[in-house]
């Protein structure tokens, strides 16, 4: 151990010299395999496609020691120490935040990735009764959730707060949020947290939660990657039902779609999941479908250019605690009899719980089959207040071309479920609901080149500008989710009132702002 530090302070040493005045060439030559490694591609790309930003240096840690040692060296006073460094789980970023320009990358996925399920007995009946007291898993954050699920189903447990896609790590989505159709019910996975192990900005590793150091605790859930490197996470965890009921039905007005998808989130007692999206041509009815194993008998008429016609699917989920399926069947039929779909378009399939959660990895295949998959993605994700929604969903109508190749996710969330003590960013909602609109582009590198990329991201940022900022007229008051902001500037809007604490807990736990680079919210400081 004494030698293996040894041999990182000299890499810290040979990376501040290369950052500063380019003496060494390469950090492994001095170094020997311990430390820092060459930068790999994978080390300057992301899911997004659209930034590539190369790390002077990758750092695959075996223990959170590995990484204090390098966050201590680079955060106290010494030579030059102009390295900055960022935490890298996935890569499922959209815009380079997780990369270092001329820094040095921390590949979590190095870290240790077991998943140490402790339950209490369980208990449960088909009644409903869904939760275990003190049943918890502790996981290495560069842990996939499809890991985290693999492993606690064995027990027959499962965490109750979801992404959609589960190929991420649970550092990643806790640094940023981690929302899906569980939300309304259960919060976001950064409210579903007991303890996390965090190595700061300064380079102490600290065992966290909400009554002890609740302040790093907080900071780091949504906290951008910004005060500390998350090296494990302690997550609740509930009951698992073998089977889901999964519903899809479809409407052809807004107004009732949203009506319905907020009648579904004020039933949590019956209801598990609540979804949807917009129905824009049959490509996104057919690409949507293709985990969702039912026949579905709906063509419905798009209308024509400058009379288009835009449908809406929702989609619950029941969970089903009987072998036969007939609990969740009959709260099905409860709850569709108060619904007011397109009649008779409503279509539902029971399948495994594991393979209801893992539905998107269904469509990163066929993406994958055709070449769609590892092209860039400008996506755009923000949280709309309730009162916004059909102002916002006309803003976003108007850069959507009928030859639109993705998904438009649109569902509620319920601003209660959000503490306000995490670093996540939501807008102000007096009715306590806000929908999050994902617009989930995927472009064909042979029909969109660089250009017409960067002119989506443009139309991108003008709806955000005109949503999240005063674009005039009634004002939305939306906040982006996911996003990297242009500027340090846009970043302090987006934080509003809550901008001060950010930074001061930034102060506090990564003073000289070692961490975080790709998102450019704290330029570097000597
Ligand atoms: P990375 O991209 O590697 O990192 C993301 C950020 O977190 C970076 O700033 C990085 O520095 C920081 N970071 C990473 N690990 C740590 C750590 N251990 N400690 C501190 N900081 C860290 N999001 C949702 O909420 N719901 C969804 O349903 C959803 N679906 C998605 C589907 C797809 C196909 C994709 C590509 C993304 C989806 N996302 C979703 C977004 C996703 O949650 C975020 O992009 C998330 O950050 C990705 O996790 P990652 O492990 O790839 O993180």
């Amino acid at each position: 151990m004494e030698l293996k530090a040894l041999y990182l302070y000299a890499a810290v040493l040979a990376v501040l010299l290369c950052s500063s005045v380019n003496f060494i060439q390469s950090p492994t030559d001095v170094l020997g395999p311990v430390a820092l490694l060459k930068p790999t591609p994978s080390s300057a790309s992301d899911f997004g496609a659209v930034v590539s930003d190369a790390p002077f240096a990758v750092m695959r840690p075996e223990s959170p020691d590995d990484i204090a040692l390098l966050l201590g060296a680079l955060s106290s006073a010494g030579p030059s120490p102009r390295a900055t460094v960022a935490a890298l789980g996935a890569g499922h970023s959209l815009h380079g935040q997780a990369q270092a320009r001329g820094g040095i990358v921390v590949e979590t996925r190095a870290l240790p990735c077991d998943v140490q399920v402790v339950a209490a007995r369980a208990h449960g009946d088909s009644g409903g009764a869904t939760t275990v007291p003190a049943a918890y898993a502790d996981v290495g954050a560069g842990a996939m959730w499809v890991e985290v699920l693999e492993e606690c189903l064995k027990f027959g447990l499962a965490p109750p707060s979801w992404t959609d896609y589960l190929y991420l790590t649970v550092g990643g989505t806790l640094s940023n949020g981690g929302i899906s159709g569980q939300t309304f019910k259960h919060g976001a996975q950064i409210s579903n947290v007991l303890q996390l192990e965090v190595v700061t900005g300064k380079g102490e590793v600290v065992t966290c939660s909400p009554t002890k150091i609740p302040e790093l605790f907080f900071a780091v859930l949504g906290g951008l990657g910004q005060f500390g490197i998350i090296t494990r996470a302690r997550i609740p965890l509930q009951l698992a039902p073998p089977k889901v009921r999964w519903v899809r039905a479809f409407y052809d007005s807004f107004e009732t779609f949203t009506g319905d998808q907020e009648l579904l989130v004020s039933m949590p007692e019956q209801v598990d999941y609540v979804e949807g999206f917009m129905v824009l041509n049959e490509q996104s009815l057919h690409s949507s479908s293709i985990a969702f194993p039912a026949q579905l008998n709906f063509s419905p008429d798009f209308g024509s250019k400058g009379r288009k016609k835009v449908y809406y699917c929702i989609e619950f989920a029941v969970h089903d605690f009987r072998q036969d399926g007939s609990s969740a069947d009959h709260v099905v039929e409860l709850v569709s009899g108060k619904l007011s779909y397109m009649r008779p378009h409503m279509y539902s399939v029971e399948v495994s719980y594991f393979d209801f959660l893992n539905r998107v990895r269904m469509e990163e295949e066929s993406l994958r089959s055709r070449g769609l998959w590892d092209v860039p993605h400008p996506w755009l994700n923000v949280f709309v207040p309730k009162h916004g929604i059909t102002q916002f969903k006309d803003l976003l109508m108007d850069t959507v071309s009928a030859d639109f190749e993705g998904l438009i996710l649109v569902y509620p969330l319920l601003t209660d479920k959000w503490d306000g003590n995490t670093s996540a960013v939501v807008p102000a909602t007096p009715d306590g609901v806000m929908y999050i609109f994902a617009v989930l582009r995927s472009t064909d590198p042979a029909r969109c080149g660089r250009a017409c990329v960067e002119s989506i991201l443009a139309q991108h940022r003008r709806v955000a500008d005109q949503a999240c900022r005063d674009g005039g007229g009634r004002r939305i008051g939306a906040k982006q989710y996911l996003a990297r902001q242009p500027s340090p500037a846009h970043w302090r809007d987006h934080f509003g009132s809550g901008w001060g604490r950010f930074a001061a807990r930034k102060a506090r736990f990564d003073p000289l702002h070692v961490l975080g680079p790709g998102q450019g919210i704290f330029p570097r400081t000597d």
